[in-house]
């Protein structure tokens, strides 16, 4: 029932740079998903009932996983001073006064493991993003028993290792199981050699995400390699994308929210009154609940999805883990 997490606190003199700092963050956590995790993320900010007791605002980068349920996947608070004048949080200004702090706390917890199952994994098994993977490319002799085939495996090895994070397995497994064993780990990248490629100064590199074969020569592959892991890292940002797009509705009726939340499920975007006695009844009808206020917002309707009155904002909507 534990998990690990990474938490920021930080003390502003001022309300503008504890906005500043709390954004900053929340941007960090975004880049850091997208950009490693190829998890796509929609930044916005929590309602007054989704946000963090006592702050001032909470922002958030919510993903949605393939089963179409919604993951809070960083959180970025601006406190205020509400904190600091509870507790008597205070700096000598260059005034020298005593004037309370502007506080903001940030953090990422270790269910982004989670997600990265839940985004990326296939019927096969796992599939890991090359720039965290822990082994990113796998190198599998074929017909091991030949002359000359570990050696080069080992070549090769001792080659890619000063750029990648590679793993050789010469064992006594047949390469069809290596195949799918490494496949089930969701190594990006596996490399295949034996005689025959030997003889033709080249090797099979073969990527997780399309399973397509490329022969490539042996005298670039470390070009070749770091080439194909780039696009492997874009082609599941890409699929991840696609994913939450298809999932992704409008709804202008309380019917059609309703429908969609039972049968389609994934993120809901709908207008909203501002009304948390809104909030709650969607809740408790449909057991979707508000993801965030969306930075990127659009205007659907000018009516509240629930009760129909005059909207303030777009909301995602969506079933949380
Ligand atoms: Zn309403």
């Amino acid at each position: 029932m534990e998990f690990l997490w990474q938490e920021g606190h930080t003390a502003h003199a001022t309300a503008e740079e504890a906005e500043a700092e709390t954004l900053r963050m929340l941007n960090v956590y975004a880049d850091f998903c997208e950009q490693e995790l190829a998890i796509p993320v929609v930044k916005g900010r929590k309602t007054d009932k989704e946000k963090f007791a006592g702050a001032a605002a909470t922002y958030t980068i919510e993903s949605l996983m393939h089963d179409g349920k919604a993951l809070q996947s960083g959180t970025s608070h601006n406190f205020g001073d509400g904190f600091a004048k509870a507790f008597g949080i205070q700096y000598t200004g260059e005034d020298n006064e005593l004037h309370y702090v502007h506080q903001t706390s940030w953090g990422m917890t270790t269910r982004l493991i989670g997600a990265i199952i839940m985004v990326h994994g296939d019927d096969a098994g796992l599939k890991l993003p090359p720039r965290i993977a822990p082994v990113q490319a796998v190198i599998i002799p074929i017909a091991q028993h030949k002359e000359g085939v570990i050696e080069k495996a080992e070549e090769l090895t001792n080659l890619l290792s000063k750029k990648f994070r590679v793993k050789l397995d010469s064992s006594d497994k047949s390469p069809g199981w290596k195949f799918s064993e490494y496949e089930m780990k969701g190594v990006p990248v596996r490399i295949e050699i034996g005689p025959k490629d030997i003889e033709n100064n080249q090797a099979v590199l073969v990527s997780r995400t399309t399973r397509e074969k490329l022969f490539v020569s042996l005298d670039n592959i470390e070009e070749e390699v770091e080439r194909l892991l780039v696009r492997v890292q874009q082609e599941m940002l890409d699929a991840a994308l696609k994913n939450r797009e298809e999932k992704t509705s409008v709804a202008l009726s309380y019917d059609e929210f309703k429908e969609i939340v039972e049968n389609k499920g994934g993120f809901v975007k709908a207008m909203w009154c501002g009304d948390t006695e809104c909030e709650n009844k969607i809740k408790e009808d449909t057991s979707a609940t508000s993801r965030c206020m969306p930075f990127e917002q659009e205007q659907l309707s000018d009516k509240c999805v629930c009760c129909g009155k005059p909207a303030k904002k777009m909301v995602y909507w969506g079933k949380a883990y």
